[in-house]
């Protein structure tokens, strides 16, 4: 049982999932990292069921407000099932076979994210609380999804915020998971379940591909940070004239160029540059290079707010860069996954880019994370992705 300092449990009763450690007054009864406790109010009230985190500064992550529920098997199930009812019915699903099933706090388990690439399913255990609860998990998960293979990428750093060690590796079934092919609106992307980023791709830009695939046509399109090529292969398949895509990751671009072959496109169109976006823009700005269409997606510059300083420095140099390399009537697709820049903060930093570049712009379009990660309400922090599209005068 945990027990709450005087007035800590406000959140609680807006339903937010976390308590942090400086909430805590007392806990009894030697719970287990991982271990379902009681949340008190100092008063004695019982508010919620939890998953203790001992190490963790979010010492608590609620299960259920339902005090009499219990948390167990059946619940992991019922929970699972109710976050693959969300995806069935979304119209994404019509269009692809990879989608992310379970988006932690945002559908009721905390910590636990669940990609489906085909027939394979990644997981990532991210708190103490569902660490306790793997084995059913995958049983609930194999049974309730018919995938066959499951891998496991228990490798995030956050993980040791926990307490836990990084684990990977295949908990179900077992097949070569170097590069699982999957289908998006019509396109074919291999993931690297294994060796890639986070699970392996970002679905969570799915839609905002489709965006700018339809704007694409006859444009010169420049994507700052090409990953396996997501926005660079649906420009072209939105018929750009030229596609310019910068990683910094050798093996990432080496995907990049297998998903363009894989591909019934022009590839001689593309080219992949394998350089940092930061000094490859400017060297860009220096040759006087031009594009119509520039799409930034850049790495989590800040996971949390304390990072948000440093992060808008990099943010506004990336955007000033990209405004000067974009022609007059030119589009920038921007995007911030940061946790600790908020969409305001976002906003006004591409403001102060295009001022210093001395561009006139406006915002034409607001881009958030698709559909399959949800951002419950009472949760806001479950909410990171923002992009504009910003239109050039
Ligand atoms: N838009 C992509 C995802 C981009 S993720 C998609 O739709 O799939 C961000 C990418 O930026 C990662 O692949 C990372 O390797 C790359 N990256 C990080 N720092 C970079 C830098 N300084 N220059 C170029 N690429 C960088």
């Amino acid at each position: 049982m945990i027990q709450l300092k005087r007035g800590r449990e406000k959140s609680l009763k807006r339903r937010h999932p976390w308590i942090f450690s400086g909430a805590v007054e007392k806990v009894s009864g030697k719970p287990q990292s991982g271990d379902t406790v009681e949340l008190r109010s100092a008063s004695g009230e019982v508010l919620a069921r939890a998953a203790y985190s001992p190490q963790s500064q979010i010492r608590a992550r609620v299960w259920t407000f339902d005090t009499a529920q219990e948390v167990d098997a059946a619940f992991f199930r019922q929970r699972i099932t109710q976050a693959l009812a969300l995806r069935e019915g979304l119209p994404a699903a019509k269009h692809g076979n990879a989608m992310r099933l379970v988006h932690a706090e945002s559908d009721g388990l905390p910590g636990l994210v669940v990609d489906r690439y085909a027939d394979v399913l990644v997981a990532q255990f991210l708190a103490a609380g569902v660490e306790r609860w793997r084995e059913p998990i995958f049983d609930a998960l194999a049974e309730l999804t018919g995938c066959s293979a499951i891998y496991e990428r228990s490798d995030a750093e956050t993980r040791k915020l926990e307490g836990l060690e990084a684990r990977a590796g295949f908990v179900r079934g077992n097949r070569e998971a170097s590069r699982c092919p999957i289908i998006e609106y019509g396109l074919n992307f291999k993931v690297d379940v294994e060796q890639g980023q986070k699970t392996g791709f970002f679905l969570d830009q799915r839609e905002n591909r489709q965006q700018v695939r339809a704007l694409a046509a006859g444009r010169e399109v420049l994507d700052g940070f090409c990953y396996t090529g997501g926005f660079a292969i649906n420009a072209l398949a939105g018929g750009a004239a030229r596609v310019t895509a910068v990683e910094s990751s050798a093996p990432s671009l080496e995907v990049a160029r297998e998903n363009l072959a894989a591909n019934a496109l022009d590839g001689p169109k593309v080219e992949f540059v394998h350089a940092d976006a930061f000094s490859h823009l400017r060297t860009l700005r220096d040759r006087g290079a031009h594009f119509d269409l520039v799409v930034l997606d850049p790495p989590k510059f800040a996971p949390t707010a304390a990072q948000a300083r440093n992060a808008a420095r990099a943010y506004k140099d990336i955007n000033l860069l990209a405004l000067k390399l974009l022609r007059p009537g030119g589009l920038l697709a921007t995007f911030s996954c940061s946790g600790g820049v908020d969409a305001a903060l976002f906003q006004s930093i591409v403001a102060g880019a295009a001022l210093d570049a001395g561009v006139e712009a406006k915002i034409i379009e607001r881009y958030s994370a698709a559909a399959d990660h949800p951002v419950a309400l009472q949760f806001p922090e479950g909410e990171y992705l923002k992009g504009l599209l910003v239109l050039r005068a």
